[in-house]
């Protein structure tokens, strides 16, 4: 553990605060004491910003950006392409930090850094798509066309459980856009943030742009500050749907915009005709990896009732197997969850089990030993349990017997949240009922594979309270750009739109 930490230099009491001139050395808010959920052990105690610190951070990120957005897009690519470059040497000691940090097992740790890689080469490319659509104008001699320009300073408020891979998604895209980036992560992980910063800031520094990745470690309410600074025209916020409806709502009143990023309650579907050993093997994967602590995370399994006890008999088997362990250790395959908290929510929603009409058939039990270890949970549901409607933040999964496809499909669709969702079947037509516009209203749906584990090549994010933000692939950078539509009149008349006369 100490190896890691010293081979990163996060040892002691660091500074949790970046401006363009570096570290500071003593920032004015809370210190934030980092334990690690393996072990129980503190890690380091990081120096927060105070708001008068952040009032600093965010007048370096605006200059940094009235120079930044200057650079022509694909040399902001060259030095996301870097930053790619930096990351590469260093994956093996930041993906390390994510595990020990986050409690997450180390290939999941390898993973949420080589995301990061990918997303700096796709950003890269980015810089040079940056595409604006071209129109014919109604008027003679006149041309129109859409551009695309740099928006300003980003913040990036980041939750716990993608300590670093969701900044990338939206730092990366975002310098390719031309925007300085504000960095508020959460404060249960700030050491991975404060490893990438300086590995990232210098980068940008060496290319002439020092204050273009800035870090402001804190709680709410740093976050809140953020929100609330008029300074930043856009807001990309990960997190809680309660902290999404407070970042939105305050943004919205100063007529900033925000790209929401949201709570998940995501169910997949397997049919009677589905292959259930790919189903088994999926829904493991996506129920009990990162300790059931993804937004992508399967909390509800809609069976249809010629599988369903099948279906739970094979999870049971498939779960009793699951090794719980040191996410740093080769072989395991859950590790803690974050805190303490996380450990509470855990029992509170295991009481609720009974008490709402379920049947816990696997686990249910917190572990006694050092750490925030507990065990993945199987519960055969009712479909009107009040706790299927609810995201708890823990491994528990409900599986509900349905009769049909139709009522999967309304069951999946019956739940505030809107992240994820799949279906096992082997019919071409159920599939693509399940996908079409009646069928389910998430931002992702899969068929035959489970809920989680998204490549960076779509749009991801998801509808109703998970937020309507998209991040990382497809057409996603649009919202870090602002768009002006240009038309120029090359000939010596000056006809006017839609017929009007005004001759003077
Ligand atoms: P959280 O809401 O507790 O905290 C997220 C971040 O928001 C933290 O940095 C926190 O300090 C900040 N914050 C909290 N209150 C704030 C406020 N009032 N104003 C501004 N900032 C505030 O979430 P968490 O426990 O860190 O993460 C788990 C949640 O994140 C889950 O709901 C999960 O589904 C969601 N999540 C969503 C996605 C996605 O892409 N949709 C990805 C990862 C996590």
């Amino acid at each position: 553990m100490s190896d890691i930490l010293r081979q990163l230099q996060l040892t002691g009491d660091l500074s949790g605060v970046r401006r363009a001139d570096g570290f500071m050395d003593r920032p004015g808010g809370a210190a934030h004491v980092v334990t690690c959920p393996s072990t129980g052990e503190i890690l380091a105690r990081v120096h927060g910003a105070s708001l008068e610190d952040l009032e600093h951070v965010v007048d370096d990120a605006s200059r940094a950006f009235e120079r930044f957005r200057l650079e022509p897009a694909p040399r902001r690519g060259e030095l996301v392409r870097l930053l790619g470059q930096a990351l590469r040497e260093r994956k093996d000691a930041l993906g390390r930090l994510v595990s020990l940090e986050t409690g997450k097992i180390l290939s999941e740790g390898l993973g949420e850094v080589q995301e990061m890689i990918d997303m700096a080469d796709l950003a890269c490319g980015m810089s040079r798509q940056l595409y604006g659509a071209s129109m014919h104008s109604e008027r003679p001699q006149h041309r129109m066309y859409e551009q695309w320009h740099p928006l300003g300073p980003v913040a990036v408020i980041s939750a716990f459980n993608f300590p670093v891979a969701v900044w990338a998604w939206n730092a990366f895209v975002a310098a390719a856009c031309g925007d300085s980036v504000i960095w508020k992560p959460s404060e249960k992980t700030p050491l991975t943030a404060i490893a990438v910063t300086r590995l990232c800031a210098e980068v940008a520094t060496a290319m002439g742009h020092p204050g273009l990745f800035t870090l402001a470690v804190g709680g709410a309410e740093v976050g809140a500050a953020l929100a609330a600074d008029a300074r930043i025209p856009l807001v990309s916020a990960t997190g809680s749907c309660a902290m999404g409806r407070k970042v939105g709502q305050v943004v919205a009143h100063r007529m900033g915009r925000t790209l929401l990023e949201l709570g998940g309650n995501n169910a997949v579907v397997v049919l009677d005709d589905a292959d259930l050993d790919l189903a088994t093997r999926a829904i493991t994967f996506a129920a009990v990896g990162t300790a059931g602590q993804r937004c992508t995370t399967t909390r509800r399994v809609l069976a249809q009732e010629g599988v369903a006890e099948d279906l739970l008999s094979r999870l049971q088997r498939a779960w009793k197997s699951v090794p719980i362990g040191d996410p740093l250790e080769a072989g395991t395959l859950m590790g803690p969850l974050i805190d303490a908290h996380a450990v509470e929510t855990y029992r509170r929603v295991i009481e609720r089990v009974p008490k709402e009409g379920g049947e816990i058939v696997h686990g249910g039990r917190v572990l006694e030993r050092a750490g925030c270890f507990v065990e993945p949970t199987l519960v055969r549901a009712r479909k009107d349990m009040p706790l299927l409607v609810e995201e708890n933040f823990v491994p528990v999964l409900y599986v509900v017997a349905v009769k049909d496809l139709a009522e999967a499909i309304a069951l999946n669709n019956d739940v505030p949240q809107g992240l994820s969702s799949a279906i096992f079947t082997n019919s071409v037509r159920s599939a693509e009922r399940f996908l079409a516009a009646a069928g389910s209203d998430c931002g992702i749906a899969n068929v035959n594979i489970g809920t989680s584990g998204a490549e960076i090549g779509g749009a991801f994010g998801g509808e109703k309270e998970t937020g309507g933000g998209r991040e990382a692939g497809s057409d996603a950078w649009k919202a870090y750009m602002r768009r002006q539509t240009c038309t120029i009149n090359w000939g010596a008349d000056l006809p006017l739109a839609q017929g009007v006369r005004f001759d003077v």
